[in-house]
Formats: structure tokens, C-alpha cells, sequence
């Protein structure tokens, strides 16, 4: 099927196509129209023509919208999931739980819209002020151009699309050129509600039209989760625009002498270290495992990546597919021959097959290596032995990312201090970092970015003060 893009809310073709293909087997997993300049245009237009209707439409019309979203996400799961592996390569079992995902990001998303509202702040605190009254309203900050990585193709789309739609902002949205055809799907159901014509827009673009649009004046927003270099390069070339950067990590585990229950932990750790083949921006990197533990986490932990099936994700029961590209498992595949040579001890994995990288597992990996310093993006995760809590505190935030860290626990003052003392965005406890749950502020610090999304805190992000001054009162 070749998909059509949107352009003001109407699906639209084009002369050029482009096919989106499996990572696994090379086989067509759908294509799409691309959009040229023109309609390019006509998207920014359309969104700023219609900000200010939107910005004033009712409440219940943009949440009944989320809800119908929402709603028809959850009836067309399955086919949504099936897509979803099939331009990502990432098994069924975790499309499945994408899609549910994606249908409590916008049920979220429609409850807040009901809430959202702004503030009454007495004035009267000085002589001054005597008879006044602050009515502070948050108001759309303008059009929302959003644009999302390839690993969650919908719900990372949803967490832009949703509290655009939620605060009344216009939203051009543009999915990832490896995974597109989940969004374009999801124009459809955004087809049947009555949103405003330009309310929205999706426009499968590549890398260089991205880069210009995210110039264009009419668009004062932007709103992007992607690589680091990407996007700080994008703050970089609009310091102007208020720009927001859910970027990446090299997510870590603390596991404290006091945790007892290491068969929890190595599970947690081995399932989340591979979980889309560790393409996910809080997969488990690097683990800090106190020496009383070590032993007993290593061994488990390795049982628990022994026991994980590689293979075709479109198989039911399969753990572990493809990464993205070949290119991308063919960099893992360096990164680890590279750790090893600076001495790093490779305990499982480390083979490759075309796009599938073996679960690999490192110990005694120096820490300026690729796999520990960097982004591994990929299903690999290093072990490292720590003589004192502190010791692993120092190591994770020695870091020059900061998004989620978990922190295997069960003293409450342990987890109080160290959660205070991690420059993270998120602090897990008695758990992975990989958890996100979607109505929850998520997002980091350091070179992981700035802002915060999930529906509340991307809608507070989209919007902006305004403040209305009553006297005579
Ligand atoms: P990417 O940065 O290559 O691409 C992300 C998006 O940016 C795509 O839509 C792409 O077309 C666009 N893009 C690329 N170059 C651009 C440019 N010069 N100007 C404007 N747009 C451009 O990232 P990816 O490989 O698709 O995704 C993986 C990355 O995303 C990882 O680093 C991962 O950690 C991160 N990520 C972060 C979060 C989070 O919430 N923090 C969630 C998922 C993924």
C-alpha cells in the first residue's frame, strides 16, 4: 500500500514515492508520497491560518477528539501493531504494547485538556496592588513542528501529536524516514474528528527538507526527540524558536549491597538491555553492581540473555530483532570489537547477522570505550564491579548524559540520597531505568536535553503565560 501524507487535515499524493522496507529481510513493509516543497508550504501556511481558531476552539471538542483517537488506536491495535513491526523490525510483543501505549498517551492527554486551565494570583500581597487581580491564562505559544526518531513510531508521534492537539496549538509532524508508515496510518484516524482544517499536518520529509522547515518563522515551536547531535544542532540554528530536545542516553543501573532479590534484578536488567535490540533511549547500558552482589548478578544475568530468542520479530515468542539498518548493527558490532581490544572481557554475543546483533554482554570494559561513554543503541550491556554505592554514583554521573537511572534498592535512605545526588531526569527504584510511564514528566539533563514531555508537561511546554490584570476590584 502506498501511503498518502496530509496536508491541512487531507490526505494528499504526489509523483514521488518512496518504499520503507523490513530490517530483517529486506521485504516491502509499505511506501509513501513524498511531499514537495509546495505542499511543504502549504502545511505552514494552513497551521498559522488557523492558530488562533484553534487556540479558542472549546475544550470539549479537542478532548472528545483525543478520546475518538484514543478509542479508534485501541480498536485498530492489531493492524497498527503489525505495521509497526513491519517498518521497525521490532518483535510483535512490543509493537502490541507501543499501540496500548499510545491509546493512554491521547486518553491522557483528552483528561488534561479538560483540566487545563491557568491560574488566579491575588495581587493585593502590596500596598500597590490594592484592588487587583492576576488572571493568568496559558496560551498556544504558536504551530508545533514535531519531529520523532524511528523506535517508537507511534507513541513518540503521539506524545507530540496529543497535547498539540490538547492545548489547541497546530501541529506539522514529521515521523522518521526509516519508520513513517505508522504515522501517515494515524493520519486516518485523525481524518475522522472534526479538528480544524491546518490544525495538522504530517509530512514524511528526509533529513536536509527537515532542517529547512525547522527554519520556517510560522512555526515558533519546536518540539524534537532524536539523536544528540541532531538536536542541538537544531536548537543551535534557531535560538529564537522555543525549542524542546528529548535526546539520548547510555542508561545505568545501580545495584546496591542491600539488594537481595538478584533473580528480579538480572531479569529486569537482561530483558531491558535487549529490548528493541536496545534501541530505546533508556535501555540498560551499564550496569554498577556493588562487589557483594556482582558475582551472583553476573551469572544471572548471563542466564537470563541466554535464555532470549533472536530472531524474526514477526514471529510470536521472539525477544530480540534487527536494529534499524545493517549500518547500525554493523557500528555495534565495531563498538564491541573495540572495547575488547582495550580489554574489555566479552562474556556473551558480540556475533552478527546482517541487521541482528547477538545479545552481547562486556565486563571489565574501561569506561572511555564507545560502549560505556557513548550511545550504544543497540543490544549490549556492560557490567562493571563497584566497591561502595558512592563509588557507582560518581561513575553514572560522571556521565555526560542524564535521562533515567535505576537504582536496585530496598533502604529507603539509600534511595533518598542517591535519587537526590543523580543528575538524571528520572530515577528508578528497585528498578531498570526503561520504564517510562507516558502521563509521568519525562525527559533530561546534560547533553540528554531540555524539557520535559508526557501530555501535562509537553502541554505546559507549548504553551506560555498570559496575564490578564483586573483593577477596580
Ligand atoms: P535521528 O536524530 O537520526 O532522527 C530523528 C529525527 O530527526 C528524524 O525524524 C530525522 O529525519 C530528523 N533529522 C535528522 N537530521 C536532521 C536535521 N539535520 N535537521 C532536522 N531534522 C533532522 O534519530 P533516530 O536515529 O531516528 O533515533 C534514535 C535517537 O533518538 C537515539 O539517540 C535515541 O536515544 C533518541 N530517542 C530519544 C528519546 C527520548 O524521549 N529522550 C526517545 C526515543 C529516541
Amino acid at each position: 500500500m502506498t501511503f498518502p501524507f496530509w496536508v491541512a487535515g487531507k490526505p494528499v499524493t504526489s509523483n514521488e514515492t518512496t518504499v520503507v522496507r523490513h530490517s530483517f529481510d529486506g521485504s516491502e513493509a509499505g511506501s509513501h508520497y513524498v511531499p514537495g516543497p509546495s505542499e511543504v508550504e502549504a502545511a505552514v501556511q494552513a497551521a498559522a491560518d488557523v492558530a488562533d481558531e484553534f487556540a479558542t476552539l472549546p475544550a470539549h471538542v479537542r478532548a472528545g477528539a483525543l478520546d475518538h483517537i484514543s478509542r479508534r488506536l485501541s480498536e485498530r491495535a492489531e493492524e497498527i501493531a503489525q505495521l509497526i513491526t513491519a517498518e521497525s523490525g521490532k518483535p510483535l510483543k512490543w509493537s502490541r504494547g507501543e499501540v496500548g501505549r499510545a491509546v493512554s498517551t491521547f486518553r491522557w492527554a483528552s483528561e488534561e485538556a479538560r483540566r487545563f486551565s491557568g491560574d488566579l494570583q491575588r495581587l493585593d500581597t502590596d500596598p500597590g496592588g490594592t484592588g487587583r487581580l492576576a488572571l493568568v491564562r496559558r496560551v498556544p505559544r504558536g504551530p508545533v513542528l514535531g519531529i520523532t526518531p524511528f523506535n517508537f513510531p507511534l507513541n513518540l508521534v503521539a506524545h507530540k501529536v496529543a497535547p498539540a492537539i490538547a492545548v489547541g496549538a497546530p501541529i506539522v509532524l514529521k515521523p522518521a524516514p526509516a519508520t513513517p508508515l505508522t504515522a501517515l496510518l494515524l493520519g486516518e484516524i485523525l481524518a475522522e474528528t472534526d479538528l480544524p482544517a491546518g490544525s495538522w499536518s504530517i509530512l514524511p520529509l528526509g533529513n536536509e527538507a527537515t532542517a529547512e522547515l525547522v527554519k520556517a518563522p510560522r512555526l515558533p515551536v519546536v518540539s524534537f526527540t532524536g539523536s544528540v547531535p541532531v538536536g542541538w544542532a537544531i536548537r543551535d540554528s534557531v535560538p529564537r524558536k522555543h525549542v524542546a530536545l528529548e535526546l539520548g542516553g547510555n542508561g545505568a543501573v545501580l545495584v546496591c549491597p542491600d539488594w537481595t532479590d538478584l533473580d528480579f534484578a538480572a531479569q529486569r536488567i537482561a530483558t531491558f538491555a535487549m529490548y528493541q535490540a536496545g534501541q530505546s533511549c533508556i535501555s540498560v547500558q551499564r550496569v554498577y553492581a556493588h562487589t557483594d552482589v556482582y558475582d551472583e548478578l553476573q551469572r544471572k544475568v548471563l542466564e537470563q540473555v541466554a535464555a532470549l530468542r533472536t530472531g524474526n520479530p514477526r514471529e510470536d515468542g521472539v525477544d530480540v530483532g534487527p536494529l534499524v539498518n545493517e549500518a547500525a548493527a554493523s557500528r555495534v558490532e565495531s563498538w564491541v570489537s573495540d572495547a575488547v581490544v582495550a580489554g574489555a572481557k566479552l562474556l556473551a554475543g558480540g556475533g552478527r547477522s546482517g541487521a541482528t546483533v547477538e545479545p552481547t554482554v562486556l565486563s571489565e570494559v574501561p569506561e572511555d570505550v564507545s560502549v560505556m561513554a557513548d550511545e550504544v543503541f543497540g543490544p549490549v550491556v556492560s557490567l562493571v564491579r563497584v566497591s561502595s554505592v558512592d563509588d557507582g554514583v560518581e561513575r553514572i554521573n560522571a556521565s555526560r548524559f542524564g535521562l533515567q537511572t535505576g537504582v536496585f534498592t530496598r533502604d529507603l535512605p539509600t534511595a533518598f540520597d542517591v535519587s537526590a545526588r543523580l543528575k538524571v531526569g528520572g530515577v528508578l527504584v528497585g528498578d531498570v531505568p526503561s520504564f517510562r510511564a507516558d502521563q509521568m514528566p519525562y525527559g533530561g539533563v546534560k547533553d540528554s536535553g531540555v524539557g520535559r514531555e508526557g501530555p501535562a508537561a509537553a502541554m505546559a511546554d507549548f504553551t506560555e503565560e498570559r496575564v490578564t490584570v483586573l483593577t477596580g476590584l
